[in-house]
Parts: structure tokens; C-alpha cells; sequence
């Protein structure tokens, strides 16, 4: 600029005297005039280059300029490029913020002042079934059809959460979404969704239970209620009060019964897998199942000799590691309910073998009444009896088969039925491998 100014100034100089020394005082005038124009139609034409660079808004197209206005272009150029470089760093933010929003379990939708979809990440098109470039632009209260969010939205109050029903791909089950919108920006809206579905099942699962056990715990207590009622005002010979006794006797084992296996649930589900440290021995603990069994039908007729025909097959020197006395009560559970759904001379078979993966598996098979197919998958379900009756009449609570498949799953295993009605089931566990152990190494395995 100095430099310029210095040789505007030289030009001036000598210009000035030329005139002066050619025309006097007005030759000064006319050479002072001359110079400033020629300054200002140069710096008008190199001006007017630079507008015309600067229309293309290409930092790279050739200006053609050089000094002050050369400087002025390569001013320009960086200033371009710096702004390029923050476009390009503000841009891969903006989708790396999007990519996590993606990311989340939650719905994220925006709308604007209107109550439009600007924008929404993929969770939140699943829970509402939108479809996540079409439906922009779209009012939310005409694609989320539901009464109770069209409701919230029109109230306008969204201090609060909204229990609405999501869309879900698979028709047979229901999608459950808590909503809220939270207000932001100038009018705009951000609308959460989060799946409660699950929550929601849980809860449903949990008064389900407290109704099926306030029901199982009031039926024994109405009956023994009556009797103690009748045992108090009627005047009963010493024979009668007795069987009134006895009745009373079996209500009350029941309700023990009932409240041991609630206990047991309970105990289940609040404590760890049994550690692989204890190892079982099955000999004496099938040798127990056994005897329990050959009581049990027993008690079917004559109370000495059992009613059915039971058949053990048992390894010698097969143990599985985890806890003694859930094992028990699992095989134990299996091997009763055959005895109390077989009728009197039916046969039971009770096995473990191995098979090619080293897995130990327990059966126990019988030719009772069976299972109709339609039951089968919710047999292991808390309360769930196809027959309440016999259920009933045979001292059943309804829980033995939720405690067998849970104590299986705690050792890493699994629980399996098949059955036919009319010709009988095969229930049957397998432990893995790594829960099975030989007393013996090198005693021989039972195959399949
Ligand atoms: P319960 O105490 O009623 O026997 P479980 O959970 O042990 O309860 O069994 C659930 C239901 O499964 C029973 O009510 C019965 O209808 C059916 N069930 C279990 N074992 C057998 C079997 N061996 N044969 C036929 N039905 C069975």
C-alpha cells in the first residue's frame, strides 16, 4: 500500500513539472488532473475484475491481478478457504450428532412450529411406523393416529408423559410407547418414544400372579373356613368331627404345599446360578425320586403296592455339578406328575442317558393321559394346569413345572415335553456338558 502510495505520489511529482515547465500553472493543474483520472480508471477497471472473480465464487478460478489487488484476491481466497474448512468440520459433526441420535434405543423426532416432521431417527419410524424420508414434512397428529396422543397434543400441556400404542412389523404382538414432547427453539417440538413393552408385559405378568395366587390361597381358605364354621355349630358325634378334621387336614397340607412352592419360586429367582463347585451324585438322589415315586402311586390303591409299573434306568457313576437340591426338586416334579397324570396300571419310564454332544439327558416318559398340542407351549408357565381338576384332586399347585424349566435354565440347561393326548408325554431336561462329571473316569457312559 506504502509503495503504491510512494509511486503515486513519484508519478505526480514528475508529471506536475513536466506541465509546469510546458504550460506554467495550468499545466500543473491539467497534469495533477490527468494522473488522479488515470489512477481512478485503473483502479475502477481492476475493482471491476475483482467483482467479476468474486460472482464466480470459485476460489480457485485465475483472477489475473496483481499487486494491492492481487494481495486483496489472496486475502479473499483464504478467507474462502477457512470458511470451506468449517463447513466441512461443522458438516461431519452434524453427522456424527445424528449417527449417535441414531444410535439411541429411544424415538427422536423434531417438529416444527406447525407440528411437522423435520426430522427422525430410525427408532422413532419403527415405534410409529412413519417412514423416515417420505413422512417429513408430514403433521405427526395425522400419521400417529392413536385418541390418547391426539388428546395430549391438542391439551398442549407436555409436562407429562403419554402411554401410547406403537406400530409394530409383527402384527401378533402390540407395541407399547411412552411419548412426551418437550418444546424447544422458537415454537419447535422434540418428541421422545421409548418401547415399554416389555415393562409393560412385566407388570401385566406380576398382577396376573398376585391374582392367581390370592385365588389359589382363597379357595383352601373358604373350604376350611366352612368346616371350622360347621365344626363350631353343629353338634357332631366324635366320628363326624373327625373327617371334618381330616378334610380340613388336606386344605391345610395344600396351602403348605402352595406357599413351599411360591417360597421356592421365590428363592429361585432371587439368587445366582448354583456354582459348578458342589457335584451331585444321581445314585442316591434317583435312589430317593424312587422310593418317593413307588409311595406316591401307591397311595392310588392299596397304600403298600404301587399301581403302576415304574422302570429306573439309572448310570452308576454320573454326577452333574450345581445344587443338590434343586436337581431333586426338578426330577422329582417330573417323575410325580407322571405318576399322579397316569392312570392305575399304566407304566412310567424314567432314564438318563448322554448323548454325542456330552450333554446329560433326563426322561421320564408315560402312557397317561397326555397333552393336547394346543397346551404344550404354555405348560411351564406359572399356574397354567390343562385339567384344574385333576390338578387339584392330585395335590398339584400349578407351579411344579415353572420350577422344573427354571431350575434347568439356572444349571445352563433346558427343559423339553412332547406328548399326544390319550397316549401319554415324555418329559425330559438336558444339562450340559459342562454340569456333567463321572464319578469314575472310565467307567462306561449310557448312550442314547
Ligand atoms: P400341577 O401341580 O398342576 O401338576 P405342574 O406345573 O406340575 O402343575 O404341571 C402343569 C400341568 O401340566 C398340570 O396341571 C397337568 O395338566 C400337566 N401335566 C404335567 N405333567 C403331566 C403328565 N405327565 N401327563 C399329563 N399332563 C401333565
Amino acid at each position: 500500500m506504502l509503495s503504491r502510495l510512494l509511486f503515486a505520489l513519484f508519478v505526480l511529482l514528475v508529471t506536475i513539472t513536466c506541465g509546469y515547465w510546458l504550460h506554467g500553472a495550468t499545466g500543473v493543474w491539467m497534469a495533477a488532473v490527468g494522473v488522479l483520472a488515470g489512477f481512478l480508471f485503473n483502479d475502477y477497471e481492476k475493482g471491476h475484475r475483482l467483482a467479476r472473480w468474486l460472482r464466480l465464487d470459485d476460489p480457485k478460478a485465475e483472477a489475473s491481478l496483481t499487486g494491492f489487488w492481487g494481495e486483496l484476491v489472496d486475502r479473499i481466497r483464504r478467507g474462502y478457504k477457512t470458511r470451506d474448512q468449517l463447513a466441512v468440520r461443522n458438516h461431519l459433526r452434524l453427522q456424527e450428532f445424528l449417527s449417535a441420535i441414531q444410535a439411541s434405543p429411544n424415538g427422536v423426532l423434531l417438529l416444527d412450529p406447525e407440528g411437522r416432521i423435520e426430522w427422525c431417527n430410525q427408532t422413532a419410524a419403527a415405534h410409529l411406523g412413519l417412514h423416515e424420508q417420505r413422512d417429513l414434512g408430514q403433521h405427526i397428529v395425522n400419521l400417529v393416529r392413536d385418541p390418547a396422543f391426539t388428546r395430549y397434543v391438542a391439551q398442549g400441556d407436555f409436562s407429562s408423559e403419554v402411554i401410547i400404542e406403537g406400530r409394530s412389523h409383527s402384527l401378533s404382538q402390540s407395541l407399547k410407547l411412552q411419548a412426551q414432547l418437550h418444546p424447544y427453539g422458537e415454537d419447535k417440538k422434540l418428541l421422545l418414544t421409548r418401547d415399554i413393552t416389555a415393562r409393560a408385559q412385566a407388570d401385566q405378568m406380576r398382577r396376573d400372579f398376585v391374582a392367581n395366587v390370592s385365588h389359589e390361597i382363597r379357595t383352601p381358605l373358604t373350604v376350611l373356613g366352612g368346616f371350622v364354621e360347621t365344626l363350631q355349630s353343629l353338634p357332631l358325634s366324635a366320628e363326624e368331627r373327625q373327617k371334618y378334621l381330616d378334610l380340613m387336614a388336606v386344605q391345610a397340607t395344600r396351602m403348605q404345599g402352595l406357599v413351599s412352592d411360591l417360597l421356592t419360586l421365590s428363592q429361585l429367582e432371587g439368587s445366582p446360578p448354583p456354582p459348578v463347585t458342589e457335584s451331585v451324585d444321581l445314585k442316591p438322589l434317583m435312589a430317593q425320586v424312587k422310593s418317593d415315586a413307588l409311595s406316591l402311586s401307591a397311595m392310588q390303591g392299596d397304600d403298600v403296592h404301587p399301581v403302576h409299573s415304574l422302570t429306573f434306568d439309572l448310570p452308576d457313576q454320573l454326577q452333574l455339578l450345581g445344587s443338590r437340591a434343586e436337581i431333586h426338586s426338578a426330577v422329582s416334579n417330573l417323575v410325580n406328575n407322571a405318576v399322579r397324570y397316569t392312570p392305575v396300571g399304566g407304566t412310567i419310564g424314567v432314564a438318563w442317558a448322554m448323548d454325542d454332544e456330552g450333554q446329560a439327558l433326563f426322561s421320564v416318559k408315560d402312557n397317561g393321559v397326555g397333552i393336547a398340542a394346543e397346551h404344550l407351549p404354555r405348560l411351564s408357565e406359572r399356574f397354567y394346569r390343562v385339567d384344574r381338576s385333576r390338578s387339584r384332586e392330585s395335590g398339584g399347585t400349578g407351579l411344579g413345572l415353572a420350577i422344573t424349566k427354571h431350575i434347568a435354565q439356572r444349571h445352563g440347561g433346558s427343559f423339553h415335553v412332547q406328548s399326544t393326548l390319550g397316549e401319554g408325554s415324555c418329559f425330559s431336561l438336558a444339562f450340559p456338558s459342562q454340569r456333567v462329571k463321572w464319578a469314575a473316569p472310565g467307567a462306561p457312559k449310557p448312550a442314547l
